[in-house]
């Protein structure tokens, strides 16, 4: 099945009743750019550009930056660019600027929280965004926005950019991986030009887990209808409002999840560079219709466990 998939990896993800899902691909660093078309991606779901930022000793410059975005843009050809703002912060700490003393940095002074008090990365790097994206599809996402003031703030800092620089087919959307905003879905999808659903961060969030504390491994399940839940609300909001939206956490790469994100009506899962092919190949094991019914029972079930063996029992059905 895996040779299979790798062979019909340029193929879209179209389910068997003729439904398209993209399927992109989640990169930390812009030089696996040129590994996203191979893969068969359909473009760049989620540029992590904090890691760039981590890995250097001192903050790059726009030049810098700009030459980055354009490494990636030139090996998209024409397939559209998600690159998320600096995520710096929580887990994920730049070793040359102080660190804050909280006592629960996942809680703390993070991603949009951070560029607030530092306003002028954000400003330099919507600039090199902009300049590097020239006409290009390029799409910034805002991580951990948790209020509509957050949001405001930094979308009249871009379209001030915008008004000089002028790149026509750039969007600016969000992360939904604080619970807060899923559940006020409505209000943040009436300004957005789109969300992309972090899942990693939303489990942690509403689950009450640390994401990275294997001993609750078990009991994080994405899967668990109360982040569905989420994840439905966010959808609707944004459906209603015409915006398209995309889930980048790693939920979208569980091949028992694949059928039940259909259902709630994704646009787009972006998933790591190796899991590319598997889910397409997924995507096209399944009807929408099925998938919409099964995801309508799964809101309802107990646990994830329970959804987990709701998608196992239909899956043996389709077989
Ligand atoms: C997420 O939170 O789900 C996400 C995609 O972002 P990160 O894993 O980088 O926090
Ligand atoms: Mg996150």
């Amino acid at each position: 099945a895996r040779d299979k998939a790798w062979e019909q990896r340029h193929q879209a993800a179209t389910t068997r009743d003729g439904h398209l899902v993209e399927v992109g691909a989640n990169v930390a660093d812009t030089r696996e750019a040129a590994d996203v078309v191979a893969v068969g991606a359909d473009g760049i779901g989620l540029l992590r550009t904090e890691f760039a930022f981590m890995a250097r000793r001192q903050l790059p410059d726009v030049a810098e930056q700009q030459a980055m975005y354009q490494t990636a843009l030139d090996a998209l050809v024409g397939r559209p660019l998600v690159a998320r703002t600096l995520d710096i912060g929580g887990d994920k700490p730049l070793l040359y600027y102080p660190r804050a003393d909280e006592d629960n940095p996942a809680l703390g002074v993070r991603g949009i929280r951070l560029c607030r008090q530092q306003p002028q990365w954000l400003e330099n790097q919507l600039r090199a965004l902009l300049l590097a994206a020239g006409k290009r599809p390029l799409r910034i996402l805002l991580p951990m926005v948790t209020d509509i003031a957050e949001w405001r703030w930094a979308k009249a800092l871009f379209d001030s950019i915008q008004d000089e620089i002028q790149a026509p087919d750039v969007q600016l959307g969000m992360m939904v991986e604080v619970p807060a905003v899923a559940l006020n879905a409505e209000v943040f999808a009436a300004e957005v030009d789109f969300f992309s659903i972090g899942t990693n961060d939303l489990a942690q969030y509403t689950l009450a887990i640390d994401r990275g504390n294997g001993a609750l491994a078990a009991l994080a399940d994405g899967l668990n209808p109360a982040i569905l839940k989420l994840i439905k609300m966010t959808v609707t909001a944004a459906h209603q409002q015409g915006k398209w939206v995309g889930l980048c956490g790693e939920l979208g790469a569980d091949p028992v999840a694949v059928p039940l994100l259909l259902g709630l009506g994704l646009d787009e899962l972006s998933v790591s560079l190796k899991q590319v092919a598997l889910v397409k190949s997924h995507v096209r094991q399944w009807r929408l219709s099925d998938c919409r019914a099964l995801a309508e029972q799964a809101l309802m079930a107990t646990d994830a466990a329970a959804v987990r063996a709701l998608v196992m029992q239909a899956k043996n059905g389709v077989a």
